[in-house]
């Protein structure tokens, strides 16, 4: 069968993201299916046969699959060395996707994954020097330098998120150091600097109608209508992403910065600030030709992305 697809999964801490794909890299059809942590290869392979079923399509239609996991991964062997919110430790990953899909897997790191997919079909636009960044409730980062995915000796290249952004008396991180930029800069850590913050502050805040937790999403729509504590919380967040990308930035000269993941959807408001706090901090001749956008592909970078990976390591 000469026209085959691929099939990319993008496996998140509560949905498992899958999409098939063409040659040329458009999408069939996207679907999810929730995270049951105990049953997540069988899942995935139960859940591709019944949407071959639905399309009519034999299963020698699928050529490959590729799949983004949320931790570092070793390339050679698919192996994941550790996805701390799914509690896997050297989990075999290829080899069970392969055994369960009877496909041959590409397994790599879910921001790596995305960055391919927005350099690919988004925002990146087949630039060769990309950072991506991807903010929802924790920080990835997937660098792109000379047209190559960064992996680093083993597999933590790109953690932009763990960059210490506050050297001391800095709160916990999922990582186990402190002050990590992913625990101010993410949607839990904007969510937690508002709650935390609302209870001090004197100043009238539209916050202060919102009933139960107040998320990120309410801070970026606060600070959209000039409501003083919200758009501090704001600044703050900004100063501190601009710094992290103006500081690698400085390391790899990119011609686009790309912010994607769910806090991206604040929009404008988000983007410009992270570009003003940028060009301050970058070297000059760095942050002159360099463009920060925001990603265009939303959710579908990771699983383009993946679906990509097994369509280049296709060997037929
Ligand atoms: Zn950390």
């Amino acid at each position: 069968m000469d026209k085959k697809w691929f099939v990319g999964v993008d496996l998140g801490g509560t949905a498992i993201k899958m999409a098939f794909i063409d040659r040329d890299g458009n999408m069939i059809t996207k679907w999810e299916i929730p995270t049951n942590k105990t049953e997540i290869t069988t899942d995935i392979a139960n859940s591709i046969k019944e949407k071959l079923y639905e399309l009519r399509q034999p299963e020698a239609k699928l050529a490959a699959i590729g799949m983004g996991a949320p931790g570092p991964v070793n390339l050679t062997n698919g192996v994941v060395y550790e996805a701390v919110n799914l509690g896997w430790k050297d989990y075999p990953l290829k080899d069970e996707l392969e055994r369960k899909t009877g496909l041959p897997a590409v397994i790599d790191n879910d921001a790596n994954l995305a960055a391919l997919g927005e350099v690919w079909k988004g925002a990146g636009n087949g630039a060769k020097d990309v950072i991506c960044i991807t903010i929802g409730t924790g920080i990835g980062g997937g660098i792109i330098a000379d047209g190559n995915l960064i992996h680093g000796i083993n597999g933590a290249a790109g953690e932009i998120g763990h960059y210490t952004s506050i050297p001391v008396g800095g709160i916990h991180c999922n990582c186990g150091k402190t002050g990590c930029l992913e625990t101010i800069a993410s949607a839990t850590g904007i969510a937690r600097m508002a709650n935390e913050g609302i209870k001090d502050t004197t100043e009238p805040t539209i916050l202060n109608s919102i009933k139960g937790e107040i998320t990120a999403e309410d801070v970026f729509n606060a600070a959209e209508k000039d409501d003083p504590f919200a758009v501090n919380i704001v600044n703050y967040i900004t100063f501190h992403l601009g710094i992290a990308l103006a500081n690698t930035a400085n390391s790899l000269n990119p011609g686009r910065i790309i912010i994607g993941g769910g806090v991206s959807k604040a929009g404008e408001i988000l983007r410009k600030k992270v570009e003003e706090n940028f060009v301050e901090y970058a070297f000059p001749r760095v942050a002159e030709q360099c463009e920060i956008l925001l990603a265009s592909l939303e959710n579908d970078a990771g699983v383009i992305g993946a679906a990509l990976i097994a369509k280049i390591s296709d060997l037929d």
